[in-house]
């Protein structure tokens, strides 16, 4: 497709009879931020290594800046940086050395070449940590290091996969911070994760995906109206009756309840003063209540009504 900067059709890969994706399909276009959302083991790793020819595939196409991908593509590839899930790293050399390796695989001007590994070093924040071997750094450090050593090259296209497991909140919202920002600076980003509060949070566009197929695609607005759920409400309640269960049940726009270890989860399809109208119900039966929470639906609503699993671990 003209003006994609990624497009993958019918893609099919076997590992000898597990079927890992499936006719799967992803287009992305210059400047977006592509989330790939979906629970260990739907394929998003796979779909990465196919798209950058590090693995053979049974059946599909996939085009990288508008040319068929192969295991020679030096340029395409040149353009294109990885951010691996298992961090890549020689232990042998400083986070400086590390990073300038890697600048060096595609940036042959020494001049250029420093300017570009301290810009990436500044990037991640790993200036005070340029000596340090990856063996003396902590989890969030030694992935922040793992970040620099994809995109010091200042590629086009970004891929990162699950770059924020396992990793602590500050590193965590340092990665998030990042990738906006090299986005803002002309990179598109593919993100793939399985955690849905951060491709909410930084993807313009959002493919789930489970067993190797698309489920759904869109701004995290269009998957949400996708969906039934408009508003989950709970509600702390001691000791509920079923006959108050069937009453709520027929209350407006509500469409399930459930009633499990003292909480009311009562989810509504859209309409306004459902909260209100659930309470004044409680209170006219004289049921008292405790905490009342309302949610508006999240990715996890849209996976759940999607596949009927969960999409959190
Ligand atoms: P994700 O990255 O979404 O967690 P993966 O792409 O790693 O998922 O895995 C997709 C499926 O393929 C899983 O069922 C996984 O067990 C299987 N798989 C991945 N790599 C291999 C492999 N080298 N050999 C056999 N099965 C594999
Ligand atoms: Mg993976």
């Amino acid at each position: 497709m003209e003006n994609n900067i990624l497009t993958v059709n019918n893609l099919v890969k076997r590992y000898k009879e597990l079927i890992a994706l499936d006719h799967f399909h992803l287009e992305i276009k210059e400047g977006e931020i592509l989330g790939l959302l979906g629970p260990n083991g739907s394929g998003k790793t796979t779909a990465i290594n196919c798209i950058l020819a590090l693995l053979e595939f049974d059946k599909g196409e996939i085009e990288v800046f508008g040319k068929p991908m192969t295991p020679h593509s030096y340029k395409s590839k040149q353009n294109i940086g990885l951010i691996p899930q298992q961090i890549a790293v020689i232990d042998e050399m400083t986070v400086m050395q590390n990073i300038d390796y890697f600048c060096g695989l595609y940036v042959k001007s020494r001049a250029k070449r420093r300017e570009y590994v301290e810009d990436a070093i500044s990037f991640v924040g790993l200036n005070d940590f340029r000596k340090f071997t990856p063996k003396k750094l902590s989890g969030g450090l030694l992935r922040r290091l793992n970040i620099a050593c994809g995109i010091v090259h200042k590629p086009k296209l970004i891929i990162m996969d699950e770059p924020t497991v396992a990793v602590d909140p500050q590193s965590r919202n340092n990665i998030l911070e990042g990738i906006k920002k090299l986005n803002e600076q002309g990179a598109t980003v593919i993100y793939t994760s399985h955690y849905m509060e951060e491709v909410e949070q930084i993807c313009s566009r959002i493919v789930i995906m489970d067993k190797g197929k698309n489920l759904a695609m869109g701004t995290k607005e269009d998957l949400k109206m996708m969906i039934k759920t408009g508003e989950t409400i709970r509600i702390e309640v001691l000791g509920l009756e079923p006959s108050h269960i069937s009453r709520i049940e027929n209350l407006e726009h509500v469409f399930q309840v459930t009633y499990q270890e003292n909480q009311l989860t009562i989810k509504c399809s859209g309409g306004s003063h459902n909260v209100v109208r659930i309470l004044q119900y409680l209170q006219e039966q004289s049921i008292s209540f405790g905490r009342v929470f309302s949610e508006l639906p999240t990715l996890n609503d849209v996976f759940l009504e999607i596949t009927g699993t969960e999409l959190r671990d």
